[in-house]
């Protein structure tokens, strides 16, 4: 596809775990073989460099979060497909990134990968679960945190009992249904 592809920012947000980084992935193989520009701006990466110095209080978070929105909306306004698998905890701070994307006129979805607790803390990719309960941390999203889950996100995903693929495949399908991609 050509410069002239349409960008857009897909935000997945959800619990550690959830299954964020890994459908972002997936989709992100999937758009550059339909021969999309695609970026994933890993919130772990994003941490490292862009908010290096950032903590998890609320503010932090927050700032976090709108840093990354301004990187978003820039690259997605100049045709790339970006995919952001970070937590993003406060509504109020995903409403603010949604509203600078209507603001300039580029186009924003919202995903919730929303698989519950018991599963993510199963799963553990990071082993946040087991140092938090370990009393090793604190500040943990779900469950010593607020997670506020997004009250009408353009697309809800469970993940439990269903494969990355068919995630990746349903969001694909919501790309093709808002003529982000074809
Ligand atoms: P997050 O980015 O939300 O913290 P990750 O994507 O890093 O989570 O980890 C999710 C884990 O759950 C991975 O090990 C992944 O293989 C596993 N998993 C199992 N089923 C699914 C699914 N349907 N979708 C996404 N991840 C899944």
């Amino acid at each position: 596809m050509s410069g002239t592809d349409t960008g857009a920012t897909v935000w997945l947000t959800g619990l550690p775990s959830a299954g964020k980084t890994t459908i972002a992935f997936a989709l992100a193989d999937r758009l550059r073989a339909d021969g999309h520009q695609v970026e994933v701006l890993d919130g772990d990466e994003i941490r490292e460099f862009l908010s290096a110095g950032l903590g998890f209080t609320r503010e932090d978070r927050h700032t976090n979060v709108q840093r990354i929105g301004f990187v978003a909306e820039l690259l997605a306004s100049n045709g790339v497909k970006v995919l952001v698998p970070v937590i993003a905890p406060y509504a109020d701070s995903r409403e603010a990134v949604r509203g600078r994307h209507q603001k300039q006129g580029t186009a924003y979805l919202e995903v919730h990968v929303a698989t519950p607790v018991e599963v993510c803390s199963e799963r553990d990719v990071k082993g946040l679960y087991a140092k938090q309960a370990a009393g090793e941390i604190t500040g943990l999203t779900g469950v010593d945190d607020p997670y506020e889950a997004p009250m009408a996100p353009d697309l809800r995903i469970e993940t439990q009992g269903r494969t990355v693929e068919d995630s990746a495949v349903a969001l694909r399908a919501l790309l093709v249904e808002r003529g982000l991609a074809a």
